[in-house]
């Protein structure tokens, strides 16, 4: 008996075969004459039907939920079956028994999040890694094609890229050091060598508030490249969000469906994307939030009002100097304002920051000075504008908030396999 994949079945290739599958007890329901078994691997579930008088009629009578097991049968096709085809057992092989499964569907949500670990073979969890995986796999072509080379920089660092106040602090042997909240110090450093260079790693971050965007533990998508300017970091961010959006809408197609994630809005993801300049935000928020003016920094709530507006990927430029890091560089007649820019998705408001990075070396010591950091703890970094500085642009992805809006996610938490915030680090 050949030895198949859920899918195969569900796709019709083993019709009226004899196929074995391997995998685990999804559901049962038990009749007097016949018994149905649901069964997942990590392609699709399956219905199969053991009769009475069939030989594994009582091994399919002792197994529970998630029980492990390789069964053998006919697949055919039924269309009362969910997915339109069912395997009729001919034999059943116990490979784990399983005690009585935690989880059912009359639990909280809080209690499956306690579950973690056993929650992670859910339908739903299964389809989100797999979108992620597309995800990240579809981010590293675009960087590919581009000519990107992907490095790997550190999760120890010595000294803060953002602001204090979100900076995991640890014992290093007898020194300070922190958990690293960006990479882009780092790809600055390596840029000088390779031009273009990208990462996709983790970054850390001290958030206290609990909100459907924010992780203490997330994975950043991170480009940096010599002599960009900022209309070339804004293309290159709507070509990598388009390309993204198309080509996981495309390999992703079942995954969403089953989902329930409205896949139209990832083909209708074309560049170029609107722009907005941030005096344009304030003005639009203005009516509805009177207390926002100039300078202040948005919002969850006014990105969320601005987004509604759009209904599709946009950006945000030319943001106030105060409200950004020290790192930023500033027009050059307005150094009031600075050359940033933000992409912003409905519902999530913010997913990437980009900018163009101070190249000036007495500027940046003095942007250091105004933030009340200390310049004798960036002296590698000011170096890199010492010797043989140049104009460059970079940007940072937060790869979850762009899985919360791709597949209609409520919350963060879930585009992660194991997420880290203030309450929940367990497993
Ligand atoms: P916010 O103001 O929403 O907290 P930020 O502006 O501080 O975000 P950046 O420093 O610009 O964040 O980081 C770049 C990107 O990383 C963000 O646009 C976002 O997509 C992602 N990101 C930042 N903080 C988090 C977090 N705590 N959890 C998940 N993703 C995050
Ligand atoms: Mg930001």
């Amino acid at each position: 008996m050949a030895l198949v994949k859920i899918s195969q079945i569900l796709d019709g290739d083993c019709k009226d075969q004899k196929v074995t599958v391997r995998g685990w007890v999804y559901r049962k329901r038990e009749g007097k004459s016949l018994i149905f078994l649901l069964i997942r691997d990590s392609t699709g579930v399956i219905q199969s039907t053991i009769k009475k008088d069939s030989p594994c009629w009582e091994q399919a009578q002792k197994i529970t939920i998630e029980s492990s097991l390789v069964l053998e049968g006919t697949a055919h096709e039924d269309t009362r079956a969910p997915g339109g085809y069912e395997v009729s057992a001919e034999n059943l092989e116990i490979i784990g028994l399983a005690e009585n499964f935690p989880i059912s569907k009359d639990k909280s949500e809080e209690f499956i999040r306690d579950m973690r670990h056993l929650w992670m073979r859910s339908r739903k969890m299964n389809l989100v890694m797999k979108v992620r995986a597309e995800t990240l796999k579809a981010a590293r072509e675009y960087f590919d094609k581009q000519h990107y080379t992907e490095v790997s920089p550190p999760m120890f660092i010595s000294a803060a890229v953002e602001g204090g106040s979100t900076l995991f602090h640890l014992k290093y042997f007898e020194q300070d050091m922190y958990l690293t909240q960006s990479s882009q110090l780092y790809l600055e450093i390596l840029m000088f060598g390779l031009d273009n260079v990208y990462c996709i790693a983790p970054s850390f971050r001290a958030e206290k508030s609990r909100t459907i965007r924010h992780l203490t533990e997330y994975w950043h998508m991170e480009g940096e490249w010599a002599f960009g300017t900022m209309d070339d970091l804004i293309k290159f961010e709507e070509g990598l969000m388009e390309y993204i959006c198309q080509i996981v809408a495309a390999r992703c197609e079942k995954e969403f469906k089953e989902l329930g994630a409205n896949i139209d809005k990832l083909k209708a993801v074309k560049a170029p994307f609107p722009r907005i300049t941030y005096k344009e935000a304030i003005e639009r928020l203005k009516p509805k939030n009177p207390a926002l003016d100039w300078g202040a920094d948005l919002g969850y709530e006014d990105e969320k009002v601005l987004a509604e507006d759009f209904g599709k990927p946009f950006f945000v430029y030319d943001y106030p100097t105060a409200i950004k890091a020290f790192y930023c560089k500033t027009q050059k007649d307005h150094p009031e304002i600075a050359l940033s820019v933000d992409m912003m998705v409905p519902r999530i408001g913010e997913i990437s920051t980009g900018g163009q990075r101070e190249d000036n070396k007495d500027i940046l010591i003095q942007r250091m000075k105004e933030q009340g950091l200390k310049p004798e703890d960036y002296e590698w970094y000011l170096d890199l504008r010492r010797y043989g500085t140049v104009p460059h642009v970079g940007f940072g992805m937060g790869l979850e908030r762009l899985l919360v809006w791709m597949c209609d996610l409520e919350n963060i938490i879930d585009a992660i396999p194991f997420p880290r915030t203030t309450r929940r680090f367990y497993p």
